[in-house]
Formats: structure tokens, sequence, C-alpha cells
């Protein structure tokens, strides 16, 4: 049965929610607070996981074709580049996991979402209007916008963020977690470098308390850097906090010349505390369901935030085309849903502790055996990540 369904947020979720939902024939309004729809500079990694949902929306090629394709995994010292495991990933994802890993500019990504949402007659995009209020009443859900505007529908999605009213409305105020880390994110021009290039990898890179990553976009013109310290005065949760190229220097101070040159490099970093939650008690409630960071912020150490929310998309409107109420068919969204996210939500927050080994005992005691593994059982690491990157909500 057609529905009239509104989404909240025009990010990676409510977009990807909202191609799912208009193939199954459903007219979607989407309402975005912003002015436009855009991104900051930075890059995102789709693991095969995600592929998969975008190739169920006929968007895998056009995300290939705009991305990078890492050639392999690696996790190395930050301040030698010793290389402490390395395994295969273009080779293999396909074989293993089904689809390809591919890196991306946030902004081709969403610009790849919207066109396709734009040339939709199902889907409305209304930009300007931020969703304040929620009222239930029987079978409809009444949303007020901003300006005192309002709009009836058959259900509601939040795919609003982090900072979710639709959150709030289900399950009360209940601030992020500041997670003691603090990253810094850009993205450099490689015809700028003169020195030794990052590796053609996904590539961590590791020291005490803080780690860096380096991954190219753009059939790589450009080199996407991350680096993450661990500190515990600083609170703002943005995405456009410009930060200062000499304070991340001298956060990063020592480690590899490729790294420095990457910092000295870069047109403009922003900074921003990361934040994540305790996993919610529930996700849906009547006729209103969350997706994306609005269920389950985590932190970026596994890649996945942006992938969990496209895995979101597809299982909505795949429990919406199978269940005939829709409050039935949301239960069980939550239900295929929530142990996983939170599953890669606790491994995400495990990951820190990984990456940012304070002492060289635990380092060796931590990357020895990685060493040896990815040395001795490449086949073992890559078994490591089947949980994550083999699973298809489209199969
Ligand atoms: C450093 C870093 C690196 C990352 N790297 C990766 C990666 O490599 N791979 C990966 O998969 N994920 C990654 N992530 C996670 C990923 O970026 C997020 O999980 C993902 O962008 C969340 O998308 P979303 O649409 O749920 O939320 P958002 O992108 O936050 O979108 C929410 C939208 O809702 C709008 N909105 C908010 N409130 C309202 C309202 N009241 N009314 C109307 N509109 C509203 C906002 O303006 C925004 O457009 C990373 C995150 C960080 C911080």
């Amino acid at each position: 049965m057609s529905m009239k369904i509104l989404i909240a947020g025009g990010g990676i979720a409510g977009l990807a929610a909202s191609l799912a939902l208009a193939r199954d024939g459903h007219d979607i309004i989407l309402f975005e607070q912003a002015a436009a729809i855009n991104e900051v500079g930075a890059g995102l990694q789709i693991s095969p996981n995600g592929m998969k949902v975008l190739r169920s929306l006929n968007l895998e090629e056009e995300v290939i074709s705009a991305g990078f394709e890492p050639e392999r995994i690696e996790l190395r010292m930050g301040k030698s580049g010793a290389v402490i495991f390395d395994i295969p990933l273009a080779d293999r994802s396909v074989d293993r996991w089904g689809a390809r890993y591919i890196h991306i500019h946030r902004a081709d990504l969403l610009n790849i979402l919207l066109n396709e949402a734009e040339i939709s007659d199902n889907i409305e995009i209304r930009l300007n209007h931020q969703l304040q209020q929620i009222n239930t009443d029987g079978d409809e859900v009444e949303l007020t916008l901003s300006g005192g505007r309002t709009e009836r529908g058959d259900l509601l999605i939040g795919a609003d963020g982090i900072h979710s009213v639709v959150r709030e409305r289900l399950t009360g105020p209940r601030p992020p977690r500041f997670t003691g880390c603090v990253a810094w994110r850009g993205v450099i021009d490689v015809s700028r470098l003169t020195g030794a290039k990052p590796p053609p990898t996904a590539c961590a890179w590791v020291g005490k308390g803080a780690h860096m990553v380096t991954y190219y976009l753009r059939s790589g013109q450009l080199v996407n850097l991350v680096g993450v310290i661990e500190r515990s005065d600083w609170r703002t949760e943005s995405w456009s906090e410009r930060g200062m190229r000499d304070q991340f220097l001298s956060d990063f101070k020592g480690w590899h010349p490729t790294l420095q040159e990457l910092i000295q490099k870069g047109d403009e970093f922003f900074q921003w505390a990361l934040f994540d939650r305790t996993p919610l008690p529930k996700w849906v409630d009547g006729r209103v369901g969350l997706i994306g960071d609005a269920c389950h912020p985590m932190l970026p150490f596994l890649a996945q935030g942006a992938v969990m929310a496209l895995e979101d998309a597809y299982v909505l409107a795949k429990c919406l085309r199978e269940e005939a109420a829709v409050e039935t068919a949301l239960q069980t969204y939550q239900g295929m849903r929530r142990a996983r996210a939170t599953q890669i939500q606790d491994q995400s927050r495990r990951n820190a502790g990984t990456f940012h080994r304070q002492s060289p005992l635990t380092q060796l005691a931590t990357y020895g055996p990685m060493w040896l593994a990815g040395h001795a059982l490449p086949e073992v690491v890559h078994q490591r990540m089947d949980w994550i990157y083999g699973h298809d909500v489209t199969a």
C-alpha cells in the first residue's frame, strides 16, 4: 500500500531512505533544516555491505566512478611508518564480501543521492524546514516545522542526526556522550605534494593516544586526512569548526614526514569533538522510527556510521513492503537492526584502545600478534571482517 512518508533530515540516511521508499511507490516529503544539502570537505569509506545497498538503488557504478578503490587495508606505526599489518582489499573484496570497498568524497556521495532524489516524481525535498514538534493522532503523524508550517503523513522517519528531535520525542532528553577524542579532518590536493605520497590503501597510522587515517578520493586526485587525538577539554560538536594548522602540526609532532606534509599542504582543516551514545532503549514508537546517527551515532573507528545508515534505509523500506501494519513493520525493522548497530558501536569504541596504545609494551603486545597474523594468517584477518563487510541486507 502506498503511503505518504515524512522524513526529517537530508543527510545520507534521509536521502537513502527516500530513494528506497520511493522505489516502492510511497510518496516522500523530506524536510531539511539547512538552506542547501551539502557537506564539508571530507571523505567516507563505503565498505562492501554499504555498496550492496547502493547497488540495490542502482547507484553502485556511479559511486565507483566518483570514488577511489584502495588496494589494501593497512595499519602502520605513526612515527616510523612501519607496517603492522597489510591485507589485500581490492583483489579480495568482491569474491569474499560481494562488492567493492570504495572511498568517496562526502559531497560526491551526497550529490549522487540528491540528484537521484530530485529526478524521482515521488520525492519532494523541502529545504529551510526545521522539524520542531511531532503529534501522533490516530493513523497520522502531524509535524510542526519552522515558521509554524505543518504537514501530515502516515509515518515519520527521523534521519535528523546525532541531535535528533525525533529521538528526543521517543526517548526523552539524553545528551550524547563525549568520547574523549577530537578529530582533525581535511582534504589535500595530491598535485601539491612533493614528498613521498601516502600509500594507495585504507591506512590507519597509530601512536600514543592518537591515530591518523589516510586514503585517496576522486580517482586519486585528493587525499583524505583524519587525525584523532585524546583530549579531555573540548566539547564543541560540529562539522565545521575550523582548526588551526599549527595546532594540528603540534598534536602530531614527530609523526611520519608524509603525514607532516599533508598537514602543511592542506587548505583548511576542520576540528570537532567526537560523541556517541549508549544504545537507545527503542528506535521506534507507533508510526515514528529512527535511522542513521539519530539512533546509533558511533565513533568513526570502524568507518561504519554512514554504511549503517544505508543498511537501515534498505531494511526499513523492506519491512514496510512486507508487513501490512506500519507499527508492526517498524517493530520488525528495529528487531532486525538494533543488535547489529549496537555491536558495531561497541567495536568502534574498542578500536580507540587498539589504535591508541600508550606504552611500548602494550604496543608490542597488541601490534606484535597483529603483525604475525597479517603475515602468517591473512585469512584470519579477512575472516574477522566477514560479519561487517559480508553482511548483505539486500539478500
Ligand atoms: C571523523 C569521521 C569520519 C567518519 N568516517 C566514516 C566512514 O569512513 N564511513 C562511514 O560509513 N561513516 C563514517 N562516519 C560516520 C558518518 O559520517 C555518519 O554516521 C553519517 O554521516 C550519518 O548520517 P545521517 O544522515 O544519519 O546524519 P547527518 O549526516 O548528521 O544528517 C542529519 C541531517 O538532518 C538535518 N537535521 C537535523 N535536525 C533537523 C531538524 N530538526 N529538522 C530538519 N532537518 C534536521 C541536518 O541538517 C542534517 O542534514 C564518520 C564520522 C566522522 C565524525
